[in-house]
Parts: structure tokens; sequence; C-alpha cells
């Protein structure tokens, strides 16, 4: 089932998750239709947030369903360690037609639950650790325009103004 993606402006976007204490059949539901939605969007990345479950929790897949090892679920998801730092373009599900710059980290390792309840620890760089960070920052309430300086942020979200009364914001 394809579920509606928040865009910025729902306060749910700007709220910290509650940590996920109970893995059922409910929620490993819910997963799968993270993913298809995530997939439906074209995006590499989805938060509980994004799709109004304020809870810590996130899929990703930087190969867009080609590979079962990128296919990743995170619950409750810790950033063990950062290495370097590198400037890429970035985007948001929730801000769609945005597009910026944003220093990251460039290695990334975190720890995290799977849908088995098991602990699992991963390294990653590229493009799945900017997708790791981004998506950690989501469940935490935290939204990418919060990398821009005031200036820059002030005019994305006039724009983003504009777009809402054009209705082209949903
Ligand atoms: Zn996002």
């Amino acid at each position: 089932m394809i579920l509606p993606i928040v865009k910025y402006g729902d306060p749910v976007l700007q709220k910290e998750g509650e940590e996920v204490n109970n893995i059922d059949g409910n929620l490993a539901e819910f997963i799968q239709n993270m993913f298809e939605t995530m997939y439906e969007a074209k995006g590499c990345g989805l938060a509980g947030p994004q799709v109004a479950l304020s809870k810590k929790l996130f899929v990703m897949d930087v190969s867009s369903g080609k590979e079962t090892k990128d296919r990743i679920v995170c619950i409750n998801p810790q950033i063990v360690e950062t290495k370097g730092a590198i400037v890429s373009e970035e985007g948001c599900l929730s801000f769609p037609g945005i597009y910026f710059e944003v220093e990251r980290p460039e290695i990334v390792t975190v720890s995290a639950i799977d849908l088995d309840g098991k602990e699992f620890t991963f390294e990653v760089d590229g493009l799945a650790a900017r997708c790791v960070l981004h998506e950690t920052d989501h469940i935490n309430g935290k939204v990418f325009i919060e990398y821009l300086n005031p200036l820059k942020r002030d005019l994305i979200k006039r724009k983003i103004k504009k777009k809402i009364k054009l209705g082209d914001w949903e």
C-alpha cells in the first residue's frame, strides 16, 4: 500500500520520534508499505515521520530495489561513528523539487535493530552514508534545510510558501 508522504510544514516532521519497543506483524506490514512508498516516489530513504509515524525507524535502499543487500530497515538507529566530510547535492521526499548541497560526514557506522529484533551494526559511505544521516535526522525531528545558512533557508522557505499558494506542495 502506498502511504501519503508528509510535506514540510506538517509539525510531525519537526518532532522527535519515539523509540520503537514493540516489533510485531503490524510494524512489519507498515515497513513493507514504507518500502513500496519509497520506491514509488523514487527515493533512497524514508523515515517514519515522513509517513506520519512519529517513531525512530527508517527504511533505505540506494539501489532502488535492484540489490537485496541494499534493502535496509533501521529501528532505533544510533550513529556510532562518523569520518571525514563531503559536500553533495541532496533532496528530500518531504521537500519535492528542492535540492541543494549539504556537507555531511563521508563514512558512517550505525547500529540499529532489525525486524527480528536483533541488533546489527554496519558501515557505509557515499550515498548510503548520506542517506543514513539524512533519515536519522528525520527521526530526531530535524529537516535538511536546517543545514542552510539563515539567508538561503529563508529563500527556500519563501519558495515553498509560493508552491503552497499554487497548490504545488501536496
Ligand atoms: Zn528527507
